[in-house]
């Protein structure tokens, strides 16, 4: 079987078929702000004006007629982004009268991790640009045990980027930075029961590079309380659950540093460390495609009149009926 996957929630717009043992194709245009960060209305523009060329390139690899279920990133997301998305999809089903699965992105994130690495059963670190969680699987639902108050830690990297003159996206800037960095500045450090908040650490961290200490500090001091933070949460709920792996999902998850600090954790607590390849970390169309071939194979089908965007998509409000 085969799945058409379109995911185009925030800034990469990327189409993809899959078949259950492989990516066959995967085509990816994504919006680049010109200055700032991600513009939902200009992103959805970029969105509307690439989705038909990629669409046709897909299909000069893999025609229409070999594909069983057409897939889309139905949420969490920017809204104008997720309504371009749901329309194309909803116009190629109807004209070529395939099903089609709307597909919570989250999950999408942690079933494309665990199809490309050997967890079963893990805790899930997703940290991308607007979402961090902590999710583990309970019976027929992914939970979700810990997550951000305010802002995605890509987003506050972004932003401290930014505010010291990086053009978006600051993540591997900062990353680049941080690994120059020698002093550490102490700061903000919150974690509220199994949940985090990074706003203040950005303010702090702004004051900080406002105060004259060098980017390479400021952004090292950053990282170091940021991932520590995500790493007590992971860990805290691998204890709780008496769970053994641990999968790193979304666009953060490229980061060597976090990668470093989970692996350590992992060691001495005798867990298991997992990270699918890069391409696949962050938002993708492929992991659109896996989820909705999955979700399709266990009877699932969206209704037209079902299939609209949903931003505030959750991952608990999906019934998990695979392995
Ligand atoms: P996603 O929404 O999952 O595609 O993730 C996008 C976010 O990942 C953006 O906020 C990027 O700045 C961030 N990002 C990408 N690469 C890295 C990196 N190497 N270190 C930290 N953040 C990164
Ligand atoms: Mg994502």
């Amino acid at each position: 079987m085969k799945a058409l996957g379109i995911e185009g929630t925030a800034w990469n717009l990327s189409v993809a078929v899959v078949d259950e043992k492989d990516v066959i194709v995967m085509f990816s245009d994504p919006y680049i702000p010109k200055e700032g960060g991600i513009h939902p209305r200009e992103a959805s523009q970029h969105h509307s004006e690439r989705i038909g060329e990629l669409i046709k390139k897909i299909f000069s690899v893999v025609p229409i007629e070999e594909i069983d279920v057409i897939a889309f990133s139905q949420g969490p997301g920017l809204g104008p982004c997720l309504r371009v998305v749901a329309t194309v999809s909803r116009f190629l089903a109807l004209k070529f009268n395939k099903p089609l699965v709307g597909v919570n992105h989250c999950l999408a994130h942690v079933e494309v991790g665990r199809w490309k690495t050997t967890a079963k059963n893990p805790v899930t670190l997703y940290v991308s640009g607007g979402n961090s969680q902590v999710i583990a699987r309970r019976g027929n639902r992914y939970r979700v045990f810990g997550e951000t108050l305010d802002i995605g830690i890509g987003n506050a990297l972004d932003k401290l980027a930014r505010y010291m003159g990086l053009s978006h996206p600051g993540g591997p800037k900062i990353e680049a930075l941080a690994r120059k960095g020698k002093n550490y500045y102490e700061l903000p450090y919150v974690v509220k029961g199994m949940d985090f908040s990074f706003s203040g650490l950005v303010t702090a961290a702004q004051r900080l590079y406002d105060s004259g200490v060098s980017k390479e500090d400021v952004a090292f001091s950053f990282q170091e309380t940021a991932f520590a933070m995500l790493v007590e949460v992971t860990e805290r709920a691998l204890a709780y659950l008496d769970l053994n792996e641990v999968l790193l999902v979304g666009g953060v998850g490229a980061n060597q540093r976090l990668q470093e600090m989970l692996r350590i954790m992992c060691e001495d607590r005798g867990a298991k460390f997992y990270a699918p390849p890069k391409e696949l970390m962050g938002d993708n169309g492929a992991m659109i495609a896996y989820t909705g071939l999955l979700m399709y194979k266990h009877g699932y089908v969206t209704p037209l009149e079902d299939s609209y965007a949903k931003p505030d998509f959750r991952i608990e409000s999906v019934e998990v009926l695979w392995d």
